[in-house]
C-alpha cells in the first residue's frame, strides 16, 4: 500500500512518461502555429468555478498529448483526457475546438463520484 504522496508522485511519474514519449505536436500537426486553451469546470449543473483559466501551449514543445488534472483538489485518479477532441480538431485544422469531459474520478474518503465537468475552448492559428 503507497502512502498518498507516493501515490501521487506515482502518477505524476506516469503521467511525465507518457507525455515524453508522445509525439511533438509540431510533428504531428506541422502547420500549427499557436494553440490556447481557454478551461472552465462546472459542477452537475452549477458552475463550479465562475474563472477560465488560459492555457498557452508552447507548440514546438507540447506533445500531442493533453491532460487536464481535475479541478477539486480532493479528488484522488481524477482528470480530463482530452487528447483524442483535440487532436481530432487540430488535423481539420479547426480555428476553434471545444468541448466537454466529465471526470471520472472519487472525492475524499466517502469515495463518492466527482461529478466535475471539464469545459474547454481551444484557438488555433495555422501557418
Ligand atoms: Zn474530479
Amino acid at each position: 500500500m503507497f502512502h498518498r504522496n507516493s501515490e501521487a508522485a506515482e502518477r505524476m511519474k506516469r503521467r511525465q512518461a507518457a507525455e515524453d514519449s508522445a509525439p511533438r505536436l509540431s510533428d504531428s500537426i506541422p502547420s500549427l502555429q499557436t494553440l490556447r486553451l481557454n478551461l472552465r469546470y462546472r459542477r452537475g449543473d452549477i458552475r463550479a468555478d465562475e474563472a477560465t483559466h488560459l492555457k498557452i501551449v508552447v507548440v514546438p514543445r507540447a506533445p500531442s498529448l493533453f491532460l487536464i488534472a481535475c479541478a477539486d483538489k480532493e479528488c484522488r485518479d481524477g482528470g480530463h483526457d482530452v487528447t483524442r477532441m483535440m487532436m481530432d480538431g487540430l488535423h481539420q485544422k479547426r480555428a476553434t475546438i471545444t468541448g466537454e469531459d466529465p471526470c471520472n474520478g472519487t472525492l475524499g474518503s466517502a469515495q463518492s463520484p466527482c461529478t466535475c465537468v471539464l469545459i474547454f475552448e481551444a484557438n488555433a492559428t495555422y501557418g
